[in-house]
C-alpha cells in the first residue's frame, strides 16, 4: 500500500515515468481479452501500424513487454556478435549504463566524448565520431551508440549529424540511437536521420506506465539480424517479426499496456507531432528562463543541445540537491529528479515532458522556488515570474 497522505494532486515532475493521463489509465483498465483471438489481431496490427508514425519510420517496429533497458538489450544482441568491436560515446549516466550492459554482453566497448570538457555538460559532437571512424580503416567498429536524449543531463544531441558523420567517413558502422527518454516529446525521425536500431520505452513521451520498450528497425539491421551469431531467445527479433505480420506476438503481450498505447498515440496524433515537439520546446524555454532568474547552472553548457524534455539543473555550492527535493516531496506533494551518477546531491532535474502544460510547469517551478527559499537560497529573481513573462 502506498501511503501518500498528501492532500491535493501529485505532481510528477520526474524526467520519466511521467504523468498518466485519465484517458490513458482507463483505457489500460478495459477487459483483458485473448491474445490469441481474433479481436486481437485486429488490434495488434493498429498498434503496431501506428507506433511507427511516433517513430516516423516506414520500417517494423519491435514491441517488447520490457523496460528500456531490456530493449537496449534486445538492440546489441539482435545486431552485434559476441566480441565486436562498438563505439559508445559518454554524455551521461544513461550512456554509461547502456556501455556497462554491452561489456556485461561480450562487447569490446570504447567510449568517446568531447574532448577536454566534462562530457556530461555537452551534446553529441558528431566531429569526434567522425574522427574516429576515419582512422578504423579496417571497419573494425561495427556499431555507434548514442543517446539521443541523455536524461541524467537535460542533453538532447543531434542524431542526423551523427548519421553524416558515419557517412562522411565512408563506414559501414550500425547507428543505434537510445531515445528512451526523447521519443513523443522530443523531434525524432528514425527514417530520415538513417538510424539502424532506435530504442525507446512506454514511460516517458509516450505517457504510459512502464512496462513495453521497443526497437525500430532498418532494412539493414534486418538483414544483419538475420546472420546474427549471439545467443538469444526472447529478444530475437525474427519470430516477433513473423507473428507481427498477422498482429500477434510469440509470447504474451502487455495486453492492457497496449491499450493504453493505442489511445495514448490517438491523443498524440490528435494533437499532431509537431506540436507536440513546439510544446515541449516551448515549457523548456520557460524553464530555463525560470533557471537563470533564479542565478541557477544548467547542466547543460550546450546551447544548441537543451532538452525539451527535461532540465538539469546544478544547485550552489553547500547546498544538497537532495535535501531540496525532499522538501518539494514533504511540503509540496511535488517529485523531482535527482541527480544521478557523479552528479548525485549536486544536482536535480525537473521533467517536463508528456502531458504536461504551463499550468503543470507552473505549479513545479512554484514548487522549487519555494523549496530553494526553505534551502536558505536567495535567488536573484523570481523564476516563476520569469516563466510567466515567457509563456504570456
Ligand atoms: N535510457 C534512457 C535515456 C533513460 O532515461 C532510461 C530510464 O530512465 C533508460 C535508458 C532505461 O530505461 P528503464 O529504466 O525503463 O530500463
Amino acid at each position: 500500500k502506498l501511503d501518500n497522505h498528501l492532500s491535493g494532486r501529485h505532481f510528477l515532475h520526474i524526467p520519466g515515468p511521467s504523468p498518466v493521463p485519465s484517458r490513458v489509465l482507463r483505457s489500460i483498465s478495459y477487459q483483458t481479452i485473448d491474445h490469441r483471438g481474433p479481436e486481437f489481431g485486429v488490434f495488434g496490427l493498429q498498434v503496431l501500424e501506428g507506433i511507427k508514425k511516433i517513430f516516423q519510420t516506414k520500417q517494423p517496429v519491435i514491441i517488447y513487454s520490457a523496460s528500456g533497458t531490456g530493449s537496449w538489450e534486445g538492440a546489441l544482441v539482435n545486431v552485434l556478435n559476441p566480441g565486436d568491436h562498438v563505439l559508445f560515446y559518454e554524455t551521461g549516466q544513461f550512456a554509461n549504463l547502456w556501455r556497462t550492459l554491452a561489456v556485461r554482453l561480450g562487447l569490446s566497448v570504447e567510449v568517446v566524448g568531447k574532448p577536454d570538457q566534462d562530457t556530461w555538460r555537452w551534446g553529441v559532437d558528431a566531429d569526434v565520431i567522425e574522427a574516429r571512424l576515419r582512422k578504423d580503416t579496417q571497419h573494425q567498429i561495427k556499431a555507434v551508440c548514442v543517446v539521443h536524449n541523455e536524461t541524467s543531463t537535460g542533453v538532447t544531441s543531434n542524431i542526423a549529424a551523427v548519421r553524416k558523420a558515419i557517412d562522411a567517413a565512408k563506414h559501414p558502422a550500425l547507428l543505434i540511437v537510445d531515445s528512451v527518454s526523447g521519443l513523443g516529446s522530443a523531434e525524432y525521425r528514425h527514417d530520415d536521420w538513417g538510424v539502424d536500431v532506435t530504442v525507446s520505452g512506454s514511460q516517458k513521451g509516450l505517457m504510459l506506465p512502464p512496462g513495453i520498450g521497443f526497437n525500430a528497425l532498418s532494412p539493414r539491421a534486418i538483414e544483419v539480424s538475420k546472420v546474427n551469431k549471439t545467443p538469444k531467445s526472447y529478444w530475437a527479433w525474427d519470430e516477433i517479426l513473423e507473428s507481427n505480420k498477422t498482429g500477434y506476438w510469440p509470447t504474451t503481450p502487455s495486453t492492457n499496456l497496449m491499450y493504453g498505447l493505442h489511445e495514448a498515440m490517438d491523443m498524440m496524433m490528435t494533437e499532431g507531432l509537431e506540436a507536440i515537439f513546439a510544446r515541449h520546446q516551448r515549457l523548456a524555454a520557460a524553464c530555463r528562463h525560470a533557471v537563470d532568474a533564479w542565478g541557477l547552472e544548467n547542466q547543460s553548457l550546450d546551447q544548441d543541445c537543451y532538452s525539451p524534455v527535461l532540465t538539469c539543473i546544478a544547485v550552489p555550492e553547500g547546498m544538497d540537491a537532495d535535501l531540496l527535493r525532499k522538501h518539494a516531496l514533504e511540503k509540496f506533494n511535488l517529485s523531482l529528479g535527482t541527480g544521478l551518477g557523479k552528479i548525485k546531491g549536486k544536482a536535480f532535474r525537473i521533467g517536463h515532458l508528456g502531458d504536461c502544460n504551463e499550468l503543470s510547469l507552473m505549479a513545479a517551478l512554484s514548487g522549487v522556488e519555494m523549496s530553494l527559499g526553505a534551502m536558505g537560497y536567495k535567488p536573484k529573481a523570481s523564476g516563476v515570474v520569469a516563466a510567466q513573462e515567457f509563456l504570456k
